[in-house]
């Protein structure tokens, strides 16, 4: 499948959306019964950062905003173009407006915006537009928790750790520099992913404003990265006196059913030399390539990871998550799959009928624990 150390990243690189790829909102847009109404009690809206313009498909074309209803923040995907010049005059000047007709995707939770959603200007709304959503806002750590996943935000923060730079594969399959940060305020605590030119700009131990990083949660755990749409823009400033030192927690634990096997790493080892083995035709014995023993292959200590598509049963949501080595060894112990090759690895995973509960690491989208429900 794909490359050795296919530390989930596919999953990642769908974190650096580029311009022509299909709005992830886009997915059964038409299909009527996926889709639930909203309730009629929170179409008032406050609309802020108004994307550009998007193309997807052929000629289709859309935009993203994000929603502010009294209780939340969503990101929204609008499939109506013709409705991007209100909505961007309404988010310049702040002027409420209801919508309706407007659904949500049952994947992702984004609020989707169509042709047939109606959108009034109202004079008031019973709340305020909430004034972190203002384009120059520059927030504290803590104000990122109650806003929209997938919005571009300004922080200020201390960088209290800077990782070693590993690489990143990109959707296209180039291979790009990539570093995760530590950055601290006196009110929390998260990690910042860097990517390919911005990689090795900030210092440890400095304090800067970072501009145009885009923010992911999952549930109530939160990280910024650079993209590649807007050019990450930092500036150092006095240095912040009283960063909180505390250990990033950006682990979590979810309930969930295998969906889908994106790759297997299944790797047998020469039980005379140690080295790994190349397997692609092997009977009941199979020759070493470096040091020309011949073994039974069943005598072979055998090494396998693997990337799995896990669905979040409380949120009905997927996620690609990389199980390393040992952590395939707990799930061998709640699912009883052979390792005999990939093929009936993938087969006994993907038939696998029960829920389990996993807690991995947000940022690294690695496995860190699995047990039995
Ligand atoms: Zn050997």
């Amino acid at each position: 499948m794909s490359s050795d150390n296919g530390k989930n990243k596919k999953q990642e690189s769908s974190k650096r959306p580029s311009s022509s790829k299909k709005p992830s909102s886009s997915k059964k847009q038409s299909d009527g019964p996926t889709e639930k109404g909203e309730n009629a009690d929170h179409d008032v809206f406050f609309v802020h950062g108004v994307s550009p313009i998007k193309n997807y498909g052929n000629d289709k074309e859309y935009f993203n905003c994000i929603l502010q209803s009294e209780s939340s923040a969503r990101k929204a995907v609008c499939f109506s173009p013709k409705k991007h010049k209100m909505l961007t005059q309404v988010c310049e000047s702040q002027s409420p407006i209801k919508i309706s007709k407007l659904s949500s995707n049952i994947n992702n939770n984004d609020v989707i915006v169509n042709q047939n959603s109606d959108v009034t200007l109202l004079k008031d709304a019973p709340f305020l537009p909430d004034d972190r959503f203002k384009k120059d806002s520059v927030l504290s750590l803590n104000d990122l928790l109650n806003l929209a996943q997938g919005q571009i935000v300004a922080v200020k923060a201390h960088v209290t750790r800077l990782y070693s730079e590993t690489t990143h594969k990109t959707r296209s399959g180039e291979e790009i520099p990539r570093q995760e940060v530590t950055i601290s305020d006196s009110t929390n605590s998260i990690k910042l992913v860097l990517y390919d030119q911005d990689v090795n700009t900030l210092t440890e131990g400095k304090s800067y404003i970072l501009k145009n990083v885009r923010l992911h949660t999952f549930k109530d755990k939160v990280y910024v990265n650079s993209t590649a749409e807007r050019k990450f823009d930092f500036k150092e400033i006095e240095t912040i006196s009283d960063p909180i030192d505390v250990n990033v927690a950006t682990e979590v634990k979810m309930l969930c059913k295998i969906v889908g096997v994106a790759s297997i790493h299944l790797t047998r080892i020469c039980v005379s030399c140690t080295k790994k083995l190349n397997i692609v035709d092997f009977d009941k014995t199979i020759d070493c390539h470096q040091c020309h023993a011949t073994m039974l292959v069943d005598s072979c200590r055998v090494t396998i990871s693997f990337t799995l598509i896990l669905n979040d049963v409380d949120k009905n949501k997927n996620i690609q998550l990389y199980f390393p080595s040992d952590k395939c060894g707990q799930l061998r112990k709640i699912i009883n799959f052979s390792l005999e090759d990939d093929k009936c690895i993938a087969k006994a995973l993907l038939e696998f009928p029960d829920i389990f509960e996993i807690f991995f690491d947000i940022v690294s989208n690695t496995v860190l624990d699995v047990s039995k429900v």
